[in-house]
């Protein structure tokens, strides 16, 4: 019998020193985590989907309730999950829904269609069962209303002229990978995407290969900046390397400095293999993690 593992993040950032808000970020991981640790006989792909959900309702993290707001003062989420059994479900761009991440796996298991989007992807959750809730929190809508003044016009332009740096220092996204008794792999993710971007913008989060992966050897899920992680195919190239030696923390080390030399791209990455070996790593100076190999 395989030992059961979860390892679970709540995002990457560069905020400096150990703020209360960076606390927060990691008291609501260890949180999600023991939520889900104390369940047993669960599947891989229960367990990231209940720890994914778990973190959602984290207001203290950018996924579900407590997401970010776009540049239009609205919020609209993206979430995947994915299975070593090659099953995949995406949600992009949902409004009005309290747990992207359940919606995403409702999609996997019609086995049909393996991305939604918009106005789609809320049709979808409607008819699925899942009634409208607002994610938006007190903080995200101050928020909003203090960044609104920012922005002369609320064009690409004027939101391109912000600093890159801006949104490196509010990430935040969640995401979970975990293996089962019987050794099937799972990862899940879930965003309210980059603070204050162009609405309708889409990042790696919920994109196969890029925010997420899993194979029958490895399981994987990315934080950070995902215009950049998109271009990298930085989840896929965990596991490219990791198959050609064998070693995860290189693979991890490799993945996350080719997202830094390509494209001076920041984000975090948390992995594990079908022998049940765990690793993540980061180049910010922060990523709220945690993992228990307890069983699931
Ligand atoms: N990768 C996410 C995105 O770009 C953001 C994050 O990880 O915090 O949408």
């Amino acid at each position: 019998m395989k030992k059961e593992k979860l390892i679970v993040h709540g995002g990457a950032s560069n905020i400096k020193g150990l703020s209360p808000l960076l606390e927060e970020k990691q008291k609501a991981v260890e949180r999600a985590c023991e939520a889900v640790a104390g369940l047993t006989g669960m599947s891989a792909v229960d367990c990231v989907e209940k720890a994914a959900a778990a973190l959602e309702d984290e207001a203290a993290l950018n996924a579900g309730y407590g997401s970010v707001v776009q540049m239009d003062g609205r919020i609209r989420m993206d979430a995947a999950i994915c299975t070593s059994e090659s099953r995949y479900g995406g949600i992009i761009q949902i409004e009005n829904v309290k747990n992207p991440i359940c919606v995403a796996r409702r999609l996997m298991e019609h086995d049909y269609h393996s991305l939604l989007s918009g106005a789609g992807a809320e049709q979808f959750a409607r008819e699925e069962g899942f009634p409208s809730v607002s994610p938006m929190t007190e903080s995200a809508m101050k928020a909003w209303l203090e960044a609104r003044g920012d922005f002369e016009k609320l064009t690409y332009e004027a939101l391109t002229a912000e600093s890159n740096e801006i949104n490196v220092r509010k990430l935040s996204t969640i995401g979970a990978v975990a293996i089962d008794k019987d050794g099937r792999l799972a990862a899940a993710c879930s965003t309210g995407g980059t603070k204050f971007c162009y609405p309708g913008r889409v990042g790696d989060t919920p994109i196969f290969g890029a925010g997420l992966y899993c194979s029958p050897h490895i399981a994987i899920a990315c934080t950070g900046e995902g215009d950049k992680i998109l271009r990298r195919l930085t989840a896929r190239r965990v596991e490219d390397e990791y198959l050609r030696h064998g070693n995860l923390q290189k693979a991890l080390d490799t993945a996350i400095n080719d997202l830094f030399t390509a494209e001076k791209g920041y984000g975090g990455i948390i992995a594990l293999t079908a022998g049940g070996e765990t690793g993540f790593v980061h180049n910010t100076s922060f990523m709220a993690v945690t993992e228990t190999g307890a069983r699931l």
